[in-house]
């Protein structure tokens, strides 16, 4: 794709001049699909024996025709309506020619100046400041078999692994619109956010279905024309993309301030220095020879089909959180958390709703506020049990279990301390928090004269204390509210605890 803003190369530096980066990025993603681009076999290649997911077409034998997966081709229009691109309607695949052992056909069915979206931009929070990232273009193609290098006892080798060949991969090409590492990370993150929402992609760059190539250049602050630049590949976290951008914009710095000129080239990111080393020059580069691929027909979108699919995107993640900090008043870093993935908002919304029909806490003006701390507090803590990416779905609670329990805490049945317990215990039978309640004795000490004998009981157990306080330590009064609450096994409110703990002391 040819860029519209002018370049120039970037030669050796005046002495004094300040550089600007810039950077733009080239995402490749696997479709989540149940079938690979252009043949039936499945392409959940992560867990599967090698070479087990392999046909004919993915081997790349000759004679034989590959079909579209329409499901892949439903996903990038998804991808590129939830990022405002222009749909054409018309499309073509093309073969991009070059000779690789991951290769299978010793072409690669892309898209080339056809592809399926134009343009669009994804809104991108950078520390609280809004940022707008334009793109050029995302295009449908597939991903190339899997190379993995050994060198052990037997001698150095490379093994094929061709279940990845032709797993449905699109590559989102952003413009060179970003300046920093930050930046380029935050947009990153907004777009694993999104394509994770609208379950476009498992976007997990640990597992490959998300890697990013980084493009680099410096130009004099104020110029607007573009410094030559150099292509980054080769990180696999997000941490990495930060580090190879920053060392890549410090070497470049450093070489324009020696005199030297930037080549243009494709470096590796080395994650043991941090720093990245050439991999190829522009001489080097491939022709890759595009022409048309002569076994598929174009893509033709009709509208009622685009449509269909925009009818998903009624409601983008940005857009939720910010009706969840408007219409439930939550803070934007409560927001945030809930709008994580599709599924947690949906929960949270269904508990909301539940609770909103349960007495003592849906007739209170802050209930969805209190239902967010469930979420963001305890549920939290032990989702994170079950890994970074747990939802309500993979345990045994349900957003009535969690409406439930907070409705008994806001009506006084239980305590906050009791509420933890109840929900360990849900979490790990999914008896519910009511039922709970009953079966363990865990009921609120409502009975006045109960806690007056406790509170007794620990005047009597804890003569120093009680000294300290009487002596004017006021802070004692806190332990002997932790002890009461110990022999009320927790099902005390503290706040009475303390009040008629002084009520003795005192009196
Ligand atoms: P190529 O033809 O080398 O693949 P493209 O024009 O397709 O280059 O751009 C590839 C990626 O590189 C895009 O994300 C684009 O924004 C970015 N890019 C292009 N020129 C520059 C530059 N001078 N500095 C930084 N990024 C650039
Ligand atoms: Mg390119
Ligand atoms: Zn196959």
């Amino acid at each position: 794709m040819e860029c519209p803003i002018p370049v120039t190369t970037t030669g050796p530096a005046v002495p004094g001049t300040a550089y600007e980066p810039v950077i733009g990025l080239e995402v490749h993603a696997q479709l989540a699909t149940r079938s690979k681009m252009f043949c039936g076999c499945s392409r959940d290649y992560w867990d599967a024996a090698p070479n087990s997911h392999v046909c004919p077409v993915c081997l790349g034998m000759p004679g034989v025709l590959p079909v579209i997966n329409s499901r892949a081709v439903e996903l990038t229009v998804l991808t590129g309506l939830a990022m405002g691109c222009t749909i054409p309607p018309r499309a073509k695949f093309d073969r991009k020619n070059y000779p690789y052992p991951d290769l299978m056909k010793g072409y690669q069915i892309s898209q080339y100046d056809e592809p399926l979206c134009v343009g669009g931009a994804l809104e991108v929070d950078v520390d609280g400041e809004p940022r707008t990232v334009h793109l050029e273009r995302i295009h449908l193609e597939e991903d190339t078999a899997r190379l993995l290098h050994r060198d052990d006892e037997n001698g150095a080798r490379s093994l094929l692994d061709v279940n990845r060949a032709g797993v449905p991969l699109m590559e989102i090409v952003t413009r060179p619109d970003m300046h920093s590492a930050q930046q380029a990370v935050a947009f990153l993150r907004a777009l694993r956010q999104l394509l994770r929402y609208i379950g476009a992609s498992d976007a997990d760059m640990e597992k490959g279905s998300f890697r990013c190539d980084a493009n680099v250049s410096l130009r004099p602050r104020g110029e607007r024309a573009l410094g030559t630049k150099v292509e980054v590949k080769n990180m696999n976290s997000f941490r990495a993309v930060g580090r190879a951008i920053e060392s890549e914009i410090r070497r470049q710095r450093a070489a324009l301030e020696a005199g030297e000129r930037i080549v243009q080239e494709t470096r590796g990111y080395l994650e043991a220095s941090g720093e990245t080393a050439p991999q190829r020059s522009k001489e080097e580069a491939h022709d890759y020879r595009y022409f048309p691929e002569p076994d598929l027909p174009p893509l033709l979108l009709d509208e009622g089909r685009v449509g269909k699919l925009g009818a998903v995107l009624a409601e983008l993640p940005g857009a939720r959180r910010r009706r969840f900090e408007q219409e439930y008043g939550l803070t934007p870093d409560e927001a945030r958390t809930l709008t994580e993935s599709r599924e947690r908002a949906d929960d949270y919304e269904r508990t909301v709703h539940l609770a909103s029909g349960l007495s003592g806490i849906g007739d209170r003006d802050d209930y969805p506020r209190t239902v967010a701390h469930w979420f963001t507090g305890d549920v939290a803590r032990l989702l994170n049990t079950l890994g970074s990416d747990a939802e309500l779905r993979d345990t045994q609670l349900t957003p009535g279990h969690v409406a439930e329990l907070a409705g008994l805490v806001a009506e006084g049945t239980i305590t906050a301390t009791t509420a933890k317990q109840v929900l360990d215990i849900a979490f790990e039978s999914g008896e519910l928090p009511q039922s709970i309640v009953q079966s363990h004795g865990l009921a609120q000490v409502r009975d006045e004269g109960e806690i007056d004998r406790l509170a007794r009981e620990v005047i009597q157990a804890q003569p120093k204390a009680v000294a300290d306080y009487l002596g004017g330590k006021e802070s004692a009064i806190g332990f002997l509210v932790g002890q009461l609450m110990r022999q009320a096994r927790g099902r005390a409110d503290p706040q009475n605890a303390a009040r008629v703990l002084r009520r003795h002391l005192d009196g």
